[in-house]
């Protein structure tokens, strides 16, 4: 919330715990973590540790694998000896589901996180003809629930490994619906059962999710867990998502909207894009998001004009041969601009500008500086010489 009217920048980042994940760290500072899901059968060894490796290579963090039996748990084992034998240790985490406790206590040996969906521990028995539950059973339902988890608790616990509560809004048990609607409310109690359960057994290691597929539904309740945990005096980590966002633009849109938010008011440690296209095509958007706000820089920083009838050359052209050119120079942003009419603070202090001039030639900045005028035609190549007389130049 301090960051709703500040006039500074910098996102300042909700204070959290930190939370292990293998090698990684969630909170405490560290920087937000990006996180995919592979879509491979976890019984298909090969498959799965090609899709896990394929995706950390271009920068996915943190796995998570879905682990439906205890035939998928087992496997794990395999997956984790395989990736540690000829890559490296991937950072896992295991999705369990209905009530898979066997599942996860085995799956908790093989992995460094397991995600459980609280809303998927349901003990009442489908009572579609009831509308309420007394808070007596609501409670009975609650100690059941204590005693399933206990065990997993313990495991992680001991092991100093992790456990992602992850609530989803279409999935919330029928005793939080009744209780407390269909509503954020309802989300955050949720977590927040699931979060004492764990306390009082002294876990503390424990990262927060709560996705919905509706946008205002995912911040408003993300919003209110972190307002119930100030008030709570508890600093979990938050894992950033939409589900079912979709596919193609819309799908990024939608995405960066809701994680996008929550993050430049300073919510969230990690996050995940959900698309409905490879898992690999959303490691680019979380990095994206997070570049946009300055929270990490992994790539060049491109400041572009939109070009409008002033503009002096093929704008659109040009910017794809300044990328093709610069794009692997991570440090640097870089200016291309159709002209230079409203001064070179256009170019948000980009430390290259190449600026068009008049016809035919365009002049190349470093930072405010205007450093040279050169025939359009030799614009990229002298933009590269100059970057290279700076000593900034790394081949690709
Ligand atoms: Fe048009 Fe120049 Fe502005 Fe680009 S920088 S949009 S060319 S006025």
């Amino acid at each position: 919330a301090s960051n709703q009217y500040s006039t500074d920048p910098a996102i300042q980042r909700r204070k959290t715990r930190p939370v292990p994940v293998g090698s990684i760290t969630i909170g405490g500072g560290h920087p937000v973590a990006v996180q995919s899901m592979i879509n491979e059968d976890t019984l298909d060894i090969d498959g799965s540790v090609a899709a896990i490796r394929r995706l950390h290579e271009i920068g996915c963090e943190i796995v998570r694998v879905t682990v439906p039996s205890m035939a998928h748990a087992k496997a794990m084992e395999e997956i984790r000896d395989r990736l540690h034998k000829s890559y490296q240790p991937v950072p896992l985490v295991a999705d369990v589901h209905h009530n898979g406790m066997k599942i996860a206590l085995e799956v908790a040996h093989h992995v460094d996180n397991v995600r459980i969906n609280p809303g998927l521990y349901v003990f009442e028995k489908p009572k579609s003809d009831r509308t309420d539950y007394t808070s007596a059973e609501f409670d009975e339902i609650g100690s059941k629930i204590r005693e399933t988890l206990e065990p997993l608790v313990i495991s992680l616990r001991d092991q100093n490994k992790s456990m992602r509560i992850g609530v989803n809004h279409g999935s919330l048990s029928e005793r939080m619906l009744f209780t407390y609607g269909d509503t954020p409310e309802g989300m955050v109690e949720s977590a927040l059962e699931f979060i004492r359960i764990c306390e009082a057994l002294n876990f503390y290691h424990i990262e927060l999710s709560l996705k919905a597929s509706r946008v205002p539904v995912m911040i408003a309740a993300n919003r209110l867990m972190v307002k119930r945990m100030d008030e709570l005096g508890m600093d979990y980590p938050i894992h950033l998502g939409v589900t079912e966002a979709g596919d193609g633009e819309y799908g990024r849109i939608k995405s960066t909207a809701g994680i996008g938010t929550l993050l430049a008011e300073g919510i969230g440690d990690t996050l995940r894009v959900s698309l409905t296209e490879a898992p690999e095509k959303e490691i680019p958007v979380c990095y994206g998001i997070l570049q946009a706000l300055g929270l990490r820089k992994t790539m060049v920083e491109y400041v572009a004009c939109p070009s409008c009838g002033r503009t002096l050359f093929n704008l659109e052209e040009v910017l794809h041969q300044v990328r093709t050119a610069t794009q692997h120079l991570t440090g640097l942003d870089i200016a291309v601009m159709g002209c230079i009419v409203n001064g070179p603070g256009e170019m948000a202090d980009a430390d290259y500008g190449y600026v068009g001039k008049q016809a035919g030639y365009i002049s190349l900045y470093r930072g405010r500086n205007e450093i040279k005028k050169v025939p359009e035609a030799q614009g990229v190549e002298e933009l590269i010489n100059l970057i290279k007389s700076d000593g900034k130049w790394i081949d690709p």
